[in-house]
């Protein structure tokens, strides 16, 4: 994912299924072949395990959908719908399927967790920082600097905060100094906020 601008996405408010790609072309297929892999890892499951106790919804078909996405970005979470969409034309790979699904799976137990303001942009950088670290989106850092026995935790605040900033500038309006300092702002207690994990997941 390290490529990837994002994984945010605004939503294409395409008539479901009667875009450009169907429900039958090829990309769609593998990204529900992908999404039912990814569902089945322990750290997607955990997820959504931590969501039921927690007694909200989890519909798997109705809440995780592949759709087609404008641009480069591979998923976003639709707070209004409940719905994490999965990128059928971005996601290039199982893995980066596994990454989108987590990232977005923290979206949404923070939403049903503390009932988020997706308009505050403390309430959105709080999230997006959560995601970065507690998704695969910092652990290519992890293990390149883990070889290395200092600078470690530096450089995984450092890609959080940048990874944050940029998932912020993709779904609000606002520039990246304003999104910066709201990621500053509540960085400390933020990235503390490892729930529903004891630690960073491996
Ligand atoms: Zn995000």
């Amino acid at each position: 994912m390290a490529e990837q601008e994002s994984s945010e996405a605004e939503r294409i408010n395409y008539p479901a299924r009667h875009g450009p790609f169907g429900s039958d072309n090829k990309y769609h297929v593998v990204c529900e072949k992908w999404k039912n892999y990814a569902i089945r890892s322990p750290y997607v499951k955990f997820m959504l395990e931590s969501m039921k106790k927690l007694g909200c919804e989890v519909n798997i078909e109705k809440q995780l959908v592949c759709e087609p996405c404008s641009g480069k970005v591979l998923g976003g979470f639709d707070s209004r719908a409940s719905q994490i969409v999965l990128c059928e034309n971005t996601i290039y790979s199982p893995g980066c399927m596994k990454d989108v699904l987590t990232h977005e799976l923290i979206h949404a137990y923070d939403h049903c967790r503390a009932h988020v303001d997706w308009l505050n942009i403390h309430h959105l950088a709080c999230s997006e920082i959560r995601a970065a670290n507690l998704s695969g989106d910092c652990f290519f850092w992890k293990e390149n600097l883990a070889r290395f026995n200092f600078g470690l935790k530096q450089h995984q605040q450092k890609c959080v905060k940048d990874r944050a900033v940029k998932s912020i500038l993709c779904v609000m309006d606002v520039d990246e100094n304003e999104a910066r300092n709201a990621v500053d702002t509540v960085f400390d207690s933020c990235f503390a906020d490892l729930d529903p994990f004891d630690r960073i997941p491996p």
